[in-house]
């Protein structure tokens, strides 16, 4: 019907109904995380476009984990919401969104996995790059920056989620790069993970439908789980 078809389409756009509750929290990045970050946020990588890639992969990654959670049921994970990557892209106030419904994080998990370098892969493309002296594009490119790469085309990143253990409050993480991060506590996080990236102003082609369509088609074709931009899927 009309009615399920208009019903459908409201529940494939982005809202933006978040808000911040009481005072925010400021913390430190660990040291290497923010060296990692910051050499990410001034390098000119030619192919900066792959942060579509790594935030699509770790969106997959999110919902492979809730996926797998229902199954076994572990983490009480007993909703039902699709498992789904919407990504929405905004000329007018030049940002790149992206949200999944898949695991969320908790406020130790958002410490642990956005502000300590977990992944192995950061620890050596540092070493390399210290042994090479700087930080080419091919280190980069060969490493791969996972969500840092979100950096190289924004100057300001925000994440809100929610996990689906039980319980859990929503929260928003915010960094315009430098040495630390905030996070507060927010109200109406939809369970998964939302990241908003503020484009630099030479970025901006990453706010255009058209441009972020064939990036996707180009680096995520093989996705496991539905991707919708501006609503349509790809
Ligand atoms: P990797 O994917 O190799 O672990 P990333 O730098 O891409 O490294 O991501 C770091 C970590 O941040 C992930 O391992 C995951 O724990 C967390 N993370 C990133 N994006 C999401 C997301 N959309 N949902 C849940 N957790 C996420
Ligand atoms: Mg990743």
């Amino acid at each position: 019907s009309v009615e399920a078809q208009e019903l459908k389409e409201d529940q494939d756009v982005i809202r933006d109904e978040e808000k911040i509750i009481g005072d925010a929290d400021q913390f430190e990045f660990q040291a290497e995380t923010a060296e990692l970050l910051n050499i990410v946020a001034k390098s000119l990588y030619s192919e900066n476009e792959v942060f579509i890639r790594e935030i699509i992969s770790n969106a997959s990654d999110a919902l492979e984990k809730l996926r797998y959670n229902r199954l076994t049921s572990e983490g009480g994970a007993v909703d039902d919401a699709p498992l789904e990557i919407h990504i929405r892209t905004n000329k007018y106030d030049n940002t790149f969104t992206i949200q999944d419904t898949g695991i969320g994080m908790t406020k130790e998990e958002l410490v642990k996995n956005l502000g300590m370098i977990a992944r192995s892969g950061s620890k050596a493309f540092l070493e390399s790059m210290k042994e090479k002296g700087d930080a080419s594009s091919s280190i980069i490119g060969q490493f791969g920056v996972g969500f840092y790469s979100t950096f190289m085309v924004g100057d300001k990143v925000t994440v809100y989620t929610k996990s689906h253990e039980q319980g859990s409050m929503g929260y928003s993480w915010t960094c315009e790069g430098g040495v630390s991060y905030k996070i507060s506590e927010a109200e109406a996080v939809s369970p998964g993970t939302k990241i908003v990236v503020t484009l630099k102003p030479d970025c901006r082609k990453f706010a255009e439908d058209g441009t972020v369509e064939q990036i996707i088609k180009k680096h995520s074709t093989f996705v496991g789980f539905p991707v919708r931009l501006n609503g349509k899927v790809i």
